[in-house]
């Protein structure tokens, strides 16, 4: 039976170090982190994030101000807001809350964003670094797997890697990530499925990776034996949250495997803080 890969722990344990970390560069140059939410569409989903995202920032000594706007602002008024909050000393990170209203192009206001005050790690520039296998900050759902992967002290080195899904959160900054490891990484995707060849490349992976939004989509008896196997999938059955792996059958033959919920989930928040940290220590070592 597999080993639960629980993400509470584990972001405890970093938020621990991220605290740290806050309290000597705030008694080292006087100022703390701030990082800044923008809204301009009220949404249930979003304003649980936004709550949840506050009170982390707050518990590790990082200011978090929200900044709300009406539905009905303007492409060029919500890019007018994030120039200036680029040029704002102030402010170390932002992070534009989805959705946004259905006149404004999300990818051209998130290109605004300057590479230094990207709190999510999705500025083009910063996705780029990670192709190089120089980065510090990424998505949050991407570091957050490579969290969980460490922390189960497997040397990826040369291991079977498979990732099924290609998002530009997920999938895809994975598989970058992981042939900087120097796994063998296959990253399957929709088609894959279509060509029938899914369950052939879930059976040879040591380490599984499923980022796709389907329930049950992996058969519990694909999961090669003793396998690592990290569920990003958030899926609503009934009044159940599922994943996108059969969780009785795949803890049977894995060694590890994530919980859904409670497995990379409570990590994501985590891992916005620890960008925002980071893209401030940039910030300081270029005015040092
Ligand atoms: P997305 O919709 O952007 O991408 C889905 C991917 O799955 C695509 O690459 C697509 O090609 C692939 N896919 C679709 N059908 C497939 C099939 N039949 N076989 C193989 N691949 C298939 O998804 P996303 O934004 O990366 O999110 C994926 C899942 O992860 C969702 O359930 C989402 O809710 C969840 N999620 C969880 C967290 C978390 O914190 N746990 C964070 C982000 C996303």
């Amino acid at each position: 039976m597999a080993t639960l890969l629980k993400g509470k722990p584990l972001a405890d344990k970093i938020k621990v170090a991220i605290t740290q970390e806050v309290t000597e560069l705030v008694a080292r140059y006087g100022r703390a982190p701030k990082l800044v939410a923008i809204q301009a569409l009220e949404n249930a989903a979003s304003s649980v994030y936004i709550k949840n995202q506050k009170k982390v920032a707050e518990s590790l000594g990082i200011e978090y101000e929200l900044m709300e706007f009406p539905a009905g602002i303007s492409q060029s008024e919500l890019e007018k807001v994030i120039k200036r909050l680029n040029s704002d000393k102030s402010v170390t990170a932002m992070i534009l809350q989805l959705p946004l209203p259905g006149q404004i192009d999300a990818g051209r206001a998130l290109s605004v964003i300057s590479p230094d005050k990207d709190a999510e790690g999705m500025h083009p520039q910063n996705v780029g670094k990670i192709l190089l296998g120089k980065y510090s900050i990424g998505p949050c759902t991407a570091m957050a797997v490579m969290e969980l992967l460490a922390s189960t002290g497997v040397d990826l080195y040369g291991k079977e890697a498979v990732i099924v899904g290609h998002s530009e959160i997920a999938g895809k900054p994975l598989g970058l990530m992981l042939l900087n490891k120097f796994a063998t990484t296959t990253v399957c995707h929709i088609a894959t499925d279509k060509r029938g060849a899914l369950a052939d490349h879930v059976r040879r992976a040591e380490v599984l990776i499923v980022a796709v939004g389907k329930a049950s989509l992996i058969k519990g008896d694909w999961v090669r034996d003793q396998a690592i196997v990290i569920d990003v999938g958030i899926n609503k059955v009934g009044e159940r949250i599922v994943g996108d792996v059969e969780f009785e059958g795949a803890s049977a033959k894995a060694s590890q495997i994530t919980p859904v919920p409670g497995g990379v989930g409570p990590l994501t928040t985590t891992m916005l803080m620890r960008n925002t940290v980071e893209q401030f220590k940039a910030q300081l070592a270029g005015i040092e």
